[in-house]
């Protein structure tokens, strides 16, 4: 349906970010895409900005429930990152921003509870 270039360009991807793989649905009206980032990556401290190594990553899953009128799941490996100051974090995906309507959660089942105030 779309490239993947455009799906980054929907999600705020940088170049830290890779989609590894994009199907669509059609018959559930829905997008599937997997995340995973750059082998070179580096990110910074969520908290306060510095210097990290990366340690480890776990998998995550969003949904959209309406985006163009289909609903866009993302399954996306964070990576976690390790401050000297601040511990071990994960990393925010772009996606996450404030507004983007992404929820996190298993995506497969249907609404699962949620504590997120909307
Ligand atoms: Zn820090």
């Amino acid at each position: 349906m779309f490239g993947t270039t455009l799906y980054s360009a929907i999600l705020g991807l940088s170049s830290k970010w890779r989609i590894s793989n994009a199907a669509v649905d059609e018959s559930a009206d829905c997008v599937e895409i997997h995340i995973g980032t750059s082998r070179d990556a580096e990110f910074s401290c969520p908290v306060c900005n510095g210097r990290t190594d990366m340690v480890g990553d776990s998998e995550h899953r969003w949904l959209h429930d309406d985006l163009f009128s289909m609903q866009l799941k993302i399954v996306a490996r964070i990576p976690l990152i390790s401050c000297e100051t601040c511990g071990v974090n994960r990393v925010k995906a772009p996606w996450e921003r404030p507004g983007s309507n992404f929820r996190e959660g298993d995506t497969d089942g249907e609404k699962e509870e949620s504590n997120i105030a909307s």
